[in-house]
């Protein structure tokens, strides 16, 4: 999972793409990068952590000069998680210095890098982004031709943007996997993975790029194209509502809050008659889907946990005893809301099960009587091919229980999940009915082929 951003046509691109960047941070804190053109020769800079990291003595904001920029965050699998890798990617060929920032995974990456080594490519990193590189690289034409054509022999899910001296590049996958817009503030354009990040910048949203869509901008004017005339059936991510992006962004003309609001009210639709003190989330995904089921069901929200912030991800976990450790500082219960009571728990999902069931623990440990876990999306039973880093089939609890077995595992007094039918309702188009969005996680029935060979650890 990634978060990426462009501006063009700005003098003060690399200060509105990193506060853009740092609205984004949800989406990775493992590496932050940035690339600037424009004014000066291209550079890049990149750094494991968060945004902050980015700047020092040498890269203090002010002293990054250009009118373009392309910025990228990057969540990835632990194997990947390596200054090599963080984005953006640049490099010079003979259409001149070029840059590339990508969420999402490209599943013939292995197909492509084998046909690209046989050409010759050397590869400098390990993340499937570097074959699109290689491609425009190797072809002839104009920069939007070149891209066209490379985005072509691309499968799975990218949303990108590409950086060539002025020029910025917006381009989304044929299904639309990953979402990527567009706003404007003043003369400049602005692509982001949210529309968070271009309101927080002081831009105004204008649309939605579409699947298979290509712009190209410079100075404030805006060409779009289709790399395939004829786009397949959009399959946007379900779980982009359910957790991924933040709740102030705007997704198919709904603002996402909303949504896991009415996730809750349809919860609490299915768990009629339920008898509890207290409705409590797990933060922060579960939430507003927590306030939705308390306003339906009449039973009294409360804030029983404290979330911790400031633990990074590369906390040091050497032993059972300090992961413990860890884990309490992440995430601690309020004696005096749970003690005694009987709690509706809502989190967003389960993955794997062993986090569900430490907090029941953490819970009971604090005095709750009863706990009923509710998820706000439907158990997890396949692994993400499309840029979401689940882990595979095996290690997925809902893959392998029935959920009579997974509400013993996890100790609670039941356990419920929102249905297909309403989590689909709950995140449907405000406008275009027609569109569906990729549910393959919950159902199996994945949008394009997978075999063994498939790539899954895009980001
Ligand atoms: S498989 Fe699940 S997480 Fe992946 S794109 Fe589809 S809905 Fe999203």
């Amino acid at each position: 999972m990634c978060g990426i951003i462009g501006i063009e046509n700005n003098e003060n691109a690399a200060v509105l793409a990193s506060a853009g960047l740092i609205t984004l941070q949800h989406r990775g804190e493992e590496s932050a990068g940035i690339t600037i053109s424009g004014k000066e020769k291209m550079k890049t800079f990149r750094s494991m952590g968060l945004v902050s990291a980015l700047f020092n003595e040498d890269t203090s904001i002010n002293k990054l000069q250009g009118t373009a920029v392309i910025g990228h965050v990057r969540y990835s699998t632990s194997a990947k998680n390596s200054l090599i890798n963080a984005q953006p990617f640049q490099i010079t060929c003979i259409h001149g210095n070029i840059a590339v920032a990508h969420n999402g995974n490209i599943t013939n990456f292995l197909k492509i890098k084998e046909m690209l080594l046989k050409k010759g490519a050397i590869f400098n990193h390990t993340s499937d982004t570097e074959i699109l590189l290689h491609l425009i690289a190797m072809s002839k034409g104009s920069l939007a031709d070149v891209t066209a054509k490379a985005l072509q022999k691309l499968e799975g899910a990218f949303s990108l943007v590409i950086l060539k001296d002025k020029t910025l590049i917006g381009a989304r996958d044929e299904h639309g996997f990953r979402p990527l817009v567009l706003g404007k503030i003043g003369n400049s354009y602005i692509i982001s993975s949210e529309t968070a990040a271009i309101e927080v910048i002081g831009g105004k949203y204008i649309r939605d790029i579409m699947p298979s869509e290509i712009v190209v901008i410079e100075n404030g004017q805006i060409k779009k194209s289709f790399f395939y005339k004829k786009p397949k059936q959009q399959h946007t991510c379900i779980f982009e509502q359910v957790y991924f992006s933040r709740p102030d962004s705007i997704m198919f003309g709904k603002i996402i809050k909303e949504v896991r609001v009415k996730m809750g009210e349809f919860l609490a639709d299915q768990m009629k008659g339920i008898k509890a003190d207290i409705v409590m989330s797990v933060p922060d995904t579960g939430y507003y889907a927590a306030l939705g089921f308390a306003r339906a069901s009449n039973i009294l929200f409360e804030n029983g946990f404290v979330r911790n912030h400031y633990v990074g991800r590369s906390f040091i976990k050497p032993s059972q005893n300090l992961r413990d450790v860890t884990a309490r500082l992440k995430l601690r219960p309020i004696k005096e809301v749970v003690n005694g009571k009987d709690i509706i728990l809502i989190d967003d999902s389960i993955v794997r099960g062993t986090t569900s069931r430490r907090l029941r623990g953490v819970l009971k440990d604090a005095g709750a009587k009863k706990i009923h876990f509710v998820l706000s999306c439907p158990p997890i039973i396949g692994s993400c091919y499309y840029g979401i880093d689940t882990p595979t089939k095996d290690h997925l609890i809902a893959a392998r229980s029935s959920i009579e077995e997974m509400r013993k595992y996890l100790g609670v007094e039941s356990l419920t999940f929102l249905s297909l039918d309403n989590l689909v309702k709950a995140c449907s188009f405000a406008d275009k009915k027609d569109k569906v969005f990729c549910t393959a996680c919950f159902t199996g029935k994945y949008p394009t082929k997978i075999s063994k060979n498939t790539y899954k650890e895009g980001c």
